[in-house]
This record gives structure tokens, C-alpha cells and sequence, in this order.
């Protein structure tokens, strides 16, 4: 347990069992959440509830306490109510949690976000990533005066109607639950209109011929190209070398906007972001997760003719009542302090002995896995082959995964459940939290 975790108050509170809040969460929200990938459909069983985080690690209702490598879903880069995160918090909150009017802290933000990312020259604060990507989209279609899109198999970036089609995440996780919909359909969501689907061409990730096919069609109607720099939600799966970049220069040639969906990615692979560790610069990005600390948090920025088209300059409406809230806003700029060059390569080094090891068990083991890893985001596929995008992904299998998932829960340690989606090493996980991770995966795959 590290130093943060010993010092942390019990706010457990009363004790409910995770199994007795599931039967009443279930009677109270659609499979008992809300967000689908919780409900542990994947991988079976019932999902912990959880009352307590510190650190790298977390508890539960029944009093289980587990090393975290879900981190959220990536925002906790700094861990489980890292103490300053969490003085900020109610520092700022004791001084009005809302104004619905410009604060210091969104300048402050935005100062900050822009410095970090150079081709974000201005940005818009919004709620969370899937509001960043579907502002992002529409404002692409209002510069470019041009409808329609490409993105790529097994990338999410959130529920918007146009960017449910063909999407990683929690779609591609329930593509393996029987009578789900899944990732095969356009759209792959019920509730999209086909017309809407229509407009959203998908490619496979890592494929630039396919794309310099799809721009040979229709060069004239594309807005924008949209792609994760790193997939994170069909599992991790990095770029190909000269992928991001001929996207770049077709984009450029045709008049379409790049953009890079950086939700997961920014100030997550580096301070820069992935665009700063590949050296591609896109018209738009999207952030999300780390710049809000584990508040609720979404950005979108970049060119600032572009920007310039957003109300109330220009005629691209999107507003929020809580955007640039400043518990979101101090939360976020306490996390992105913690982050400098050290913080980054810890990072990276933790991560490095994570991939490594796992791989090094499962080769003993006599088991498949590819890890793919981009500094401390990873994911160890149950397949013997190179995993590059969702039709490798999906190669995996998925039951071994499930079987992996409750072995590494039964030895206290939390990870993703489902194959296709990213682990997050944090800055207070310790070289000895994955040395113990990698010794509980040595015995669930022996088991
Ligand atoms: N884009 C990417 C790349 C994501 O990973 C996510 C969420 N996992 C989103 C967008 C949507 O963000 P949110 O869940 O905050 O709406």
C-alpha cells in the first residue's frame, strides 16, 4: 500500500454488500450502471461496487481491497485522491462550486492546455469526451461546409449518432454478449437513423491505402478524418509508422480537418500528447479524462481560424451549463502539475515492467499474449498474433481474457472487464504493486 493509501480516511460508510446494491441497481438503472462496460458482462459475475480509492488502490462494498489498474478509465493519472487533487477540490468548492460565468481557472486552463499542445491554439471546455468529439465533428462540418466523415474500426470517441458507427469500447466488448448488437452493424447503436449513419465512412485502423482509396472517391464532401493516435478502445493498438502522417497530408491536399481524438491520450503519453510523441499536428483535438483529474471533463481546440467558427463568434453553436467548471478546472490543473518529465518517465518505466512482465508469465505459461503498450496505457491480447487494428483485436480470445480477469480479481488486482480496452498505470503505482501484479498473473494463468 503506498504512503497516500495508509493515510487516507474510511469513508466506507455503512456496509452493503456489492451483491445486495447490484440486485437493487439493477431494478433502479439498465443493467444496474451507467456506463455499460461496468456491468461485467464480458467477463460475467457481478460487478464491485466500489466506496474507496487511495493511490493505486481501491476497495469495495464487501471490504476488497485491490491494486487498480482500471484507473477510472484512464483519468487517474495521478492515482486515487491524490492529496493535493483533493485539497484543490474542496479548497475551490468551499469558494462556489458553479457560476455559469467566467472564472480564473478556465484562463488558467486554457493557458496551460495550449502551452502542453501547441496546435490547440484555442479551445472550448466542455463536460466530458464524448461532448468534446461530437462539438469537434460538428465544427468541422460547419468550417468545412462539407458533410461527411471517416473514422476507423474499433475507435470510439463517445455516443454521438455519427460516431456510433462501427465503435470500439464498450460496442465492441458487447459484439461478444449474445443478443447484443454489437460492433458489425452501421450503425452499431439502435436509435441512430441510417441517414445519419450514412454520412460516417469507416476504415481499418492502420490502413492508409484505405484511406487514400476513400479520399480518391469522395474528396470534396469530407470534413473531417477522426482517429484515437493511439486506439485505446479496442484495447491498446499504437500507430503504424506514416499512418498518422498520411493522414495528415491527405486531410491537408483535400481540405478536410484531422482530428485527433486525444481523450485518452492527452497529457497521458506525454505532456504533448500523442501528436507531440509521433509529431503530427491535427487542425482539431479532443481531450478528456486526464485534464480533469477525475472530474467531469471534455475540451476541444486547435487551429484558431477554425476555433473562430464557434459561437459566439461564429455560427457553430455549443454551450454547457457546468463547461469550464472550476472544481473540474482545479481538479485537472492540480493533476496536470504533478506531470513533468520525471512523472512522465516513471510512468513509462512502470509501464515497461508491467508489458514486459506479463509477457514474460505468458510465455512460460505456454499462453498467447501480445502486449501493445504506448508509455502507460497496455493491453495483453490472448492472441498469437500482431494485434494492429479490430479485426486483429478481435482475433483475441476473449474467454481466456475473462478467465485472466477473475484470476488476477481473486489475487486483488482490479483490471479492465474486457479484452478491448486500455490498463492504466498511474503515478502511484509502485515497481513492488507490479511485481505483485505480475506474480497474481503468473498463478491465473497457471490456475
Ligand atoms: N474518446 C475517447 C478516445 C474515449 O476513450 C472516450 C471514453 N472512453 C470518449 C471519447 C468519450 O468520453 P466520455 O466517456 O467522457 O464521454
Amino acid at each position: 500500500m503506498t504512503d497516500a493509501a495508509k493515510e487516507a480516511p474510511d469513508t466506507t460508510g455503512v456496509a452493503v454488500s456489492s451483491s445486495v446494491l447490484y440486485a437493487e441497481a439493477c431494478r433502479l438503472m439498465p443493467g444496474g450502471v451507467n456506463s455499460p462496460v461496468r456491468a461485467y458482462r464480458a467477463v460475467g459475475g457481478i460487478p464491485l461496487f466500489l466506496v474507496r480509492g487511495a493511490g493505486a488502490t481501491v476497495w469495495d462494498a464487501d471490504g476488497g481491497e485491490y491494486l487498480d489498474y482500471v484507473g477510472s478509465w484512464g483519468p487517474l493519472i495521478a492515482g486515487h485522491a491524490h492529496p493535493a487533487v483533493v485539497r484543490g477540490i474542496v479548497e475551490t468548492a468551499a469558494a462556489g462550486s458553479s457560476f455559469g460565468a467566467p472564472t480564473p481557472l478556465e484562463v488558467e486552463m486554457a493557458r496551460t492546455v495550449t502551452a502542453s499542445v501547441p496546435s490547440i491554439e484555442m479551445l472550448r471546455m466542455v463536460s466530458s469526451g464524448t461532448e468534446a468529439a461530437m462539438s469537434a465533428l460538428r465544427l468541422a462540418r460547419a468550417a468545412t461546409g462539407r458533410r461527411d466523415l471517416l473514422k476507423f474500426d474499433g475507435c470510439y470517441h463517445g455516443h454521438a449518432d455519427s460516431l456510433l458507427v462501427k465503435a470500439g469500447s464498450g460496442m465492441m466488448t458487447l459484439a461478444h454478449v449474445p443478443g447484443s448488437r454489437g460492433a458489425a452493424g452501421v450503425p452499431s447503436s439502435a436509435g441512430v437513423p441510417d441517414e445519419i449513419a450514412a454520412l460516417t465512412r469507416v476504415l481499418p485502423y492502420n490502413d492508409a491505402e484505405a484511406v487514400r482509396a476513400a479520399f480518391q472517391d469522395r474528396r470534396q464532401e469530407i470534413a473531417a478524418v477522426i482517429v484515437e493516435p493511439v486506439a485505446g478502445n479496442m484495447g491498446v493498438v499504437p500507430p503504424a509508422p506514416g499512418f498518422l502522417e498520411t493522414l495528415r497530408d491527405l486531410c491537408s491536399a483535400a481540405g478536410a480537418l484531422l482530428i485527433f481524438d486525444e481523450v485518452i491520450t492527452g497529457f497521458r503519453v506525454g505532456r504533448g500528447g500523442a501528436q507531440a510523441r509521433y509529431g503530427v499536428r491535427p487542425d482539431l483535438t479532443c481531450l478528456g479524462k486526464v485534464i480533469g483529474g477525475g472530474l467531469p471533463v471534455g475540451v476541444y481546440g486547435g487551429r484558431r481560424d477554425v476555433m473562430q467558427v464557434v459561437a459566439p463568434l461564429g455560427p457553430a453553436y455549443q454551450a454547457g451549463t457546468l463547461s469550464g467548471n472550476p472544481v473540474a478546472m482545479r481538479a485537472g490543473l492540480e493533476t496536470l502539475r504533478l506531470l513533468d518529465d520525471a512523472a512522465y518517465q516513471r510512468l513509462d518505466e512502470l509501464g515497461a515492467a508491467l508489458a514486459d512482465g506479463l509477457a514474460t508469465v505468458a510465455r512460460r505459461a505456454g499462453v498467447d499474449i501480445v502486449v501493445n503498450r504506448v508509455g502507460s496505457m497496455l493491453t495483453p491480447f490472448f492472441t498469437g498474433t500482431p494485434v494492429v487494428d479490430a479485426a486483429s483485436a478481435q482475433r483475441a480470445d476473449v474467454d481466456r481474457y475473462a478467465r485472466f480477469f477473475h484470476g488476477l480479481l481473486d489475487r486483488g488486482v482490479m483490471v479492465p472487464p474486457s479484452q478491448f480496452e486500455a490498463w492504466f498505470v498511474s503515478l502511484a503505482h509502485t515497481a513492488e504493486d507490479v511485481r505483485r501484479t505480475v506474480d497474481a498473473a503468473r498463478a491465473a494463468l497457471a490456475a
